[in-house]
């Protein structure tokens, strides 16, 4: 708790010293946590491939690629961002002119989890370095290899005052979370969310909730059906399911259901082989918990396809469950698995009112080829982000912010969000002295009818 909290007033010290105001100071530091990471890119591969059997193609593609290219965005894009903005001012105000300055919070706690640890710890950190904080780094304790490795990083990176990695459990989380930082950026599960807002309240200190849930994916009677059964393979199967916003489970319509099925599970063989326990590519599950707790959601459910596992090797096969009802342990939590309910649905008003009568989803998956049941989708259901035709990938660019809503999170980040997330907008009022228009000043008595 000692070393916490010395560590805590140097990065105090350092920022209020105001080194990190500096844009250039900021835009240096990005090139050298870049640099670093690609130094450092065979080890971080090691570490995945340790953590979660995670191929190396797809370790660059979902973990050390968007993390470049986050930061390849911040380089470009964070002087123009860092600027005040002009704002007008109402005529009420005249002669008076608006900026909106973005100033860095101070010294910000960033959490992550083990699904995507490496990801999911430096996409953050480069968005609050770019908005000119100082950081705090818990990697989840489930992922050591990776913890170990960003540690290193890090550490021969940066001092300590300035960015610093905190490795351990939940005894060392809850030290962290005793002290006051000037924000919180959480990624995790919704119960822990809750815990992590409730001590932040403590503090009063702003949070950013990155949660999971259950996201559905949609496909209706006009989908392309052999596509859409691809690209849903493809993001649920991906990392083993154990990604927030993999496809949970799928909703189809009756009439186009035995179809889909059909060409899930062919698409299934082709990715994974016929033994996909024993392929080289396929990740496992990160622990014996998390394994034992999926073996428990696929007791007693018909099992379509895959449903054999290795303790062993920690694998369980790709795997779909069709679904008589929803009245069912799989139905009742996040899944975070390889395995993949499929329900059927009469019309689109019943897929919306099953969605809706369960909490806001962190993705959601539409596959269709009509504009009106798109159109009645997106006006209809409320959830953090998602697909049309296709999963996971609206999360894998710049462009867009990436969060969730309701039980799924609140606020976003990624690209213009990550500067944003992590800068306080002072909005400030320059008046002119040139000219007092004397109306607001008391005595009011003989102003009355002026109004
Ligand atoms: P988790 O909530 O168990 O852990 C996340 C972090 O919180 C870890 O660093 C962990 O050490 C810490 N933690 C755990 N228990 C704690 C406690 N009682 N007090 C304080 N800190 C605690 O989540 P996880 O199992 O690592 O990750 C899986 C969950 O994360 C899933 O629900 C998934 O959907 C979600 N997730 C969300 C996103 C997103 O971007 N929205 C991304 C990945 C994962």
């Amino acid at each position: 708790m000692e070393e916490m909290k010395a560590l805590l007033k140097a990065q105090r010290y350092f920022y209020e010293k105001g080194k990190t105001r500096d844009i250039d100071f900021r835009i240096r530091q990005l090139l050298r946590l870049k640099s670093s990471i690609i130094k450092n890119e065979e080890e971080i591969l090691k570490a995945l491939k340790k953590d979660l059997n995670k191929a190396p193609f797809e370790s660059y593609a979902t973990e050390i690629g968007m993390v470049a290219e986050e930061i390849r965005y911040l380089i470009k894009n964070v002087e123009r961002l860092a600027q005040p903005e002009k704002v007008k001012m109402p005529i009420t105000q005249f002669p008076a002119s608006g900026s909106i300055y973005k100033e860095p919070y101070g010294i910000v706690l960033v959490m992550a989890p083990w699904n995507y640890p490496v990801q999911l710890s430096l996409a953050p950190l480069a968005g609050a370095v770019a908005a000119g904080n100082c950081v705090i780094l818990k990697p989840s304790e489930y992922a050591p290899n990776s913890s170990a490795v960003m540690r290193k990083i890090i550490k021969e990176t940066f001092p300590e005052k300035y960015i610093a990695v905190v490795e351990g459990g939940m005894e060392v989380n809850k030290e962290l979370l005793q002290n006051k930082f000037d924000y919180i950026f959480f990624t995790g599960s919704v119960s822990v969310g809750k815990i992590i807002m409730e001590e932040a309240a403590k503090h009063l200190t702003p949070v950013t909730l990155e949660l999971g849930g259950k996201s559905p994916c949609i496909v209706d009677e006009t989908a392309d059906i052999s596509l859409s059964a691809k690209r849903i393979a493809w993001g649920k199967y991906l990392n083993a399911g154990q990604t927030c916003v993999a496809p949970d489970y799928v909703l189809v319509q009756k009439d186009v259901k035995e179809a889909f099925i059909k060409e899930l599970s062919r698409y299934v063989r082709k990715f994974y082989g016929k033994d996909p326990l024993n392929n080289e590519e396929y990740p496992r599950i990160v622990n014996e918990r998390h394994f034992d707790r999926l073996l428990s959601l696929m007791k007693e459910e018909n099992i379509s396809l895959g449903g054999k596992y290795s303790r062993q090797l920690l694998k369980i096969e790709p795997t779909v469950l069709e679904l008589n009802s929803s009245d069912t342990p799989v139905m009742k939590e996040e899944i975070f698995g390889p395995l993949l309910p499929v329900l059927t649905y009469e019309n689109l008003e019943e897929a919306a009112r099953f969605i809706n009568n369960r909490p806001k989803p962190l993705a959601l998956y539409l596959f269709t080829t009509s504009k009106d049941n798109e159109g009645f989708i997106m006006k209809n259901i409320s959830f953090g982000g998602g697909c049309v035709n296709d999963t996971i990938v609206h999360l894998a660019t710049t462009s867009m912010g990436f969060g969730g809503v309701g039980e799924s999170g609140m606020g976003s980040y990624h690209g213009k969000e990550s500067f944003t997330t992590f800068s306080h907008s002072k909005s400030v009022l320059r008046k002119s002295n040139l000219l007092d228009i004397p109306l607001r000043y008391p005595p009011y008595k003989k102003k009355i009818n002026l109004l």
